[in-house]
């Protein structure tokens, strides 16, 4: 055994192959002298454990791919092939090309931040939104912050430290990832008072909560879930007059909200921060990458007074954004103003209308290629239509009609599992969706533009086993 391990080369003899001095010239010699360290490391192990030594071409080849999957980005763009439009795990809304153009800018060069080009004095960096926010909303004011939990958080620290906040039961929403209206509200300083059933709850049951500590009322968008049947909600308008009668401000927690009223395209409705505004509701809040198709950001409009205080908020300075968040939000708020135009320009709203007879003809386009790639799994690859959902807990019940391409086992066994793997291993990872015993390719996501290069990755699937 010890004949065999001195058998291995040395490091610096290792260093010396071609290969290996071009990836030290592209990546810097530390991380090839490591990776060259820890695949001698291995090969030592598998001697130990009685394999052979290994040739040297192949240690060189090894070297290679390890440091060719350390320079690998970590954030790595995949294929959203889930259905789902808005996945929070794959990076909600992608943007617009305005936007994209945009941040490119604001990250390129410097810009008028907070700076006012015309007096040369000092800016407001929410001025770069406010305005647009305050024409697309109705609102008197506005803010932003890092998303919208912090928006929420932010809103109950400034005006319900050690007060009470009323909220109905059939509210307390949890949002994926460890977002929970009453550990915000605790975490923010401010004491829940639930009030109401799970299903129902009455305008007189906020008049009999509200007293002396309370510090406002609050409406929580239901995004994620639907209770039906035997229901009531208070309505907006209602809980405005009530909080408003006694002096107290009436605030909504939108979630999504979207600045576009998607009926117009044939889309589910969406209660819109205008619409809250309109109620006479004083704050509204809502998030950046939802359904308004922007950066990851928390939109705080409403009543100038509320505002301004929320921005004295010395939290406010923690939970800022950057500029290009800025950048891509103006971009994006820019589009609005534009209505007609939308589903061309919003690549979140372009994703939604998408045509199900559009996504089907693609699915025809791409079937012969995946077929023939999986052709020795035992397997087969149709299409079917599916239904996408818009995700991010926006109009959880709703679903838009689409087209996969479905993958389904011709026996039973771990073929979905293998295929699934697999796919997330191609140069571009395919995120797919298993249900019915099947994988589901929702092709809703699927730029046309992107076509060939998934059509071509196929082809370097693993042949598989029949
Ligand atoms: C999504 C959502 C949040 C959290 O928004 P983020 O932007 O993810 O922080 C809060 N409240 C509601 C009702 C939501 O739907």
């Amino acid at each position: 055994m010890t004949s065999s391990l001195s058998s291995l080369p040395a490091v610096d003899r290792l260093l010396s192959e071609p290969a290996l001095r071009d990836q030290a010239g592209l990546h810097g010699r530390k991380l090839v002298v490591d990776a060259v360290r820890a695949e001698l490391a291995a090969a030592r192990e598998a001697l130990r454990a009685g394999a052979l030594p290994p040739p040297t071409a192949a240690l060189v080849d090894a070297v290679v791919a390890r440091v060719g999957a350390a320079v690998q980005p970590r954030l790595r763009r995949v294929f959203n092939l889930t259905g789902t439009v808005l996945h929070t795990n794959l990076g909600r809304a992608t943007l617009p090309e305005e936007a994209i153009a945009a941040m490119v800018e604001a990250a390129r060069h410097p810009c008028a931040l907070e700076y006012d080009i015309d007096s040369g004095g000092r800016g407001d960096r929410d001025d770069l939104v406010s305005e647009l926010l305050c024409e697309l909303t109705g609102a008197e004011a506005a803010t932003v912050v890092n998303n919208n939990a912090a928006a929420v958080f932010l809103l109950l620290n400034t005006l319900a430290q050690r007060k009470e906040v009323i909220v109905s039961r059939g509210e307390l929403v949890e949002i994926g990832g460890a977002f929970r209206v009453p550990d915000i509200m605790q975490r923010a300083g401010a004491r829940l008072v639930e009030v109401g059933c799970t299903n129902r709850t009455h305008a007189r049951d906020f008049e009999d909560a509200i007293g002396p500590r309370t510090g406002l009322l609050m409406k929580v968008h239901t995004s994620n879930y639907a209770v039906e049947g035997f229901t009531k909600a208070v309505p907006q308008a209602e809980l405005a007059a009530i909080a408003h009668a006694r002096g107290l401000p009436f605030v909504e927690d939108l979630g999504s909200g979207t600045l576009a009223a998607l009926d117009a395209w044939g889309l589910p409705h969406e209660p819109t921060p205008a619409e809250a505004i309109a109620a006479g509701a004083d704050l509204v809040t809502f998030s950046g990458d939802k359904l308004l198709g922007g950066p990851q950001a928390g939109i705080l409009v409403g009543r100038r007074e509320l505002i301004a205080r929320i921005k004295k908020n010395p939290l406010k300075r923690a939970l800022r954004v950057g500029k290009i968040t800025l950048a891509g939000l103006e971009a994006v708020l820019r589009l609005y103003r534009d209505p007609e135009r939308l589903p061309e320009r919003l690549e979140t709203l372009r994703l939604l209308t998408r045509p199900q007879a559009d996504i089907l003809a693609q699915a025809e386009r791409l079937q012969p290629a995946l077929a023939a790639a999986l052709a020795g799994w035992p397997l087969t690859v149709t299409i079917e239509s599916a239904r996408s959902q818009i995700g991010s807990g926006s109009l959880p019940v709703d679903r838009l009609p689409s087209a996969a391409l479905v993958c389904r086992p011709q026996r039973k066994g771990g073929v979905l599992n293998r295929l699934e793997q697999a796919l997330r291993a191609l140069p571009v990872p395919v995120i797919g969706r298993i249900a019915d015993n099947a994988l589901w390719l929702d092709l809703r996501c699927l730029r046309n533009a992107d076509e060939g290069g998934f059509a071509a990755q196929c082809a370097q699937l693993p042949p598989g086993t029949r």
